[in-house]
């Protein structure tokens, strides 16, 4: 759909294609030369700058928890930043103890929030965490994607991220994710921590067997070894619940949360959870940005909201509602994930090719997998969006199958 709309600034007709030329000769090629080049975005749709509009089914890969340009968040930070905008951590801001207050309640435990911008800085002051149990070795497991840094890059499995980049922070090995035997094989007492994510995101939305964080937790309790969770991409209502490890009841030890957390402002949480709480002490770690106030303001709205507009029973239904439209096409082997953070299992290695007519026919979904796609849309999709998504990608299927 195409909605006249001036393009590039002061009425200046920039295209799409002279911003990726300009893009190209500026920004480092660390992500290829991405596909479109968008310029501004309402609810769960984005614009690019030629004027064409987007359903976003990816929301910013999980980030943009309530779409964009949510009033709650553009408020919160609006008002937070003509406030206080910035103190370092050599002082307390408010929304920041308000902020680990709220996580820690929803988490259900007592605990102590460190706060990072991302999520690989969040894993990173874990897994300098885990070093303070005066044991030396983690578990992780294959399949896991857990960040770029080197030390989140070391707890990362796939070979093409890490080869071009080691020596990496040594003491970790892997596991079959989702095999209790394996884990339970791996862990004595040296390892200090096992670290898991309740369902694997970059490896393309890959449900563990259900009872798998229990056994976890049962394993890594027999040997005092830390299970840290990372719920960076499957946090805070992502799954229709507030975490993705909270229908199995288990209490972890040490929980990372980054992307939907600030709604698109950047901010990475730590928490650790009872005795974990206390690994790090005074001097051990820190970040000049990390906690600042409008991060801090943007989560807490994002928490509001989602508690206020009652928005996990809508991801869980509105997630149901884009599987089961999808599961039923005969190109579709399965619908993986829960809420709204979904893989569509596709019988044949096309995934690369839907993508790319999705985004000619309005629709932005990625491709984790050759034969997976992944859709982590805004919490607030509405249902006549989520069926709009599944008529196009359906059409999409026939034509691929056709
Ligand atoms: C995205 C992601 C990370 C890394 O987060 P960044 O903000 O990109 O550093 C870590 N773990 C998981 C599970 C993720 O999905």
């Amino acid at each position: 759909m195409t909605t006249a709309r001036p393009s590039g600034f002061a009425g200046t007709p920039v295209t799409g294609q002279e911003w990726t030329q300009r893009y190209g000769d500026a920004v480092m090629n660390t992500f290829g030369t991405p596909p479109r080049v968008l310029a501004r975005g309402e609810g769960s749709s984005v614009w690019d700058v030629d004027g064409n509009r987007y359903l976003d089914l990816l929301g910013g890969i999980a980030v943009n928890a309530l779409g964009h340009g949510h009033p709650a968040v553009v408020e919160a930070v609006t008002r937070q930043l003509t406030t206080l905008g910035h103190v370092s951590n050599l002082f307390i801001s408010q929304p920041q103890v308000l902020l680990a207050e709220r996580l820690l309640g929803l988490l259900g435990h007592d605990g102590r929030v460190f706060f990072a911008n991302s999520g690989a800085e969040a894993n990173e002051a874990a897994f300098k965490a885990t070093r303070r149990t005066g044991r030396g070795r983690v578990v992780a497991t294959e399949g896991s994607f857990h960040g770029r840094t080197m030390g989140a890059l070391a707890l990362t499995s796939k070979a093409a991220y890490r080869e071009p980049f080691e020596p990496l922070p040594g003491g970790v090995s892997f596991v079959p994710y989702g095999d209790e035997v394996a884990l339970a094989a791996a862990v004595d007492e040296t390892v200090a921590a096992v670290i898991i994510e309740p369902i694997q995101g970059e490896a393309g939305v890959v449900d563990p067997p259900a009872d798998y964080l229990r056994a976890a937790r049962r394993i890594t309790r027999e040997h005092g070894t830390l299970l840290w969770l990372d719920e960076i991409q499957t946090g805070m209502g992502r799954t229709g619940d507030w975490f993705g490890h909270t229908a199995s009841g288990v209490v972890p030890d040490l929980v990372t949360l980054a992307k939907g957390l600030g709604g698109g402002v950047p901010i990475g949480a730590m928490i650790g959870l009872g005795e974990a709480a206390t690994l790090l002490g005074p001097g051990q770690h820190g970040t000049t940005f990390g906690g600042n106030p409008v991060s801090a303001a943007a989560a807490l709205a994002v928490i509001d909201t989602i508690e206020g507009d009652g928005l996990l029973d809508h991801v869980r239904e509105t997630g149901e509602r884009l599987a089961a439209g999808l599961r039923s096409h005969p190109l579709v082997d399965h619908v993986s994930g829960r809420g709204l953070l979904r893989g569509v299992v596709l019988h044949r290695d096309v995934a690369a090719e839907v993508t790319s007519a999705a985004f000619d026919a309005g629709l932005l979904v990625n491709a984790p997998a050759p034969n997976r796609l992944r859709l982590a849309p805004p919490l607030v999709l509405t249902s006549d969006e989520a069926d709009d998504a599944v008529a196009t990608l359906r059409r999409l299927f026939d034509e691929v199958s056709g």
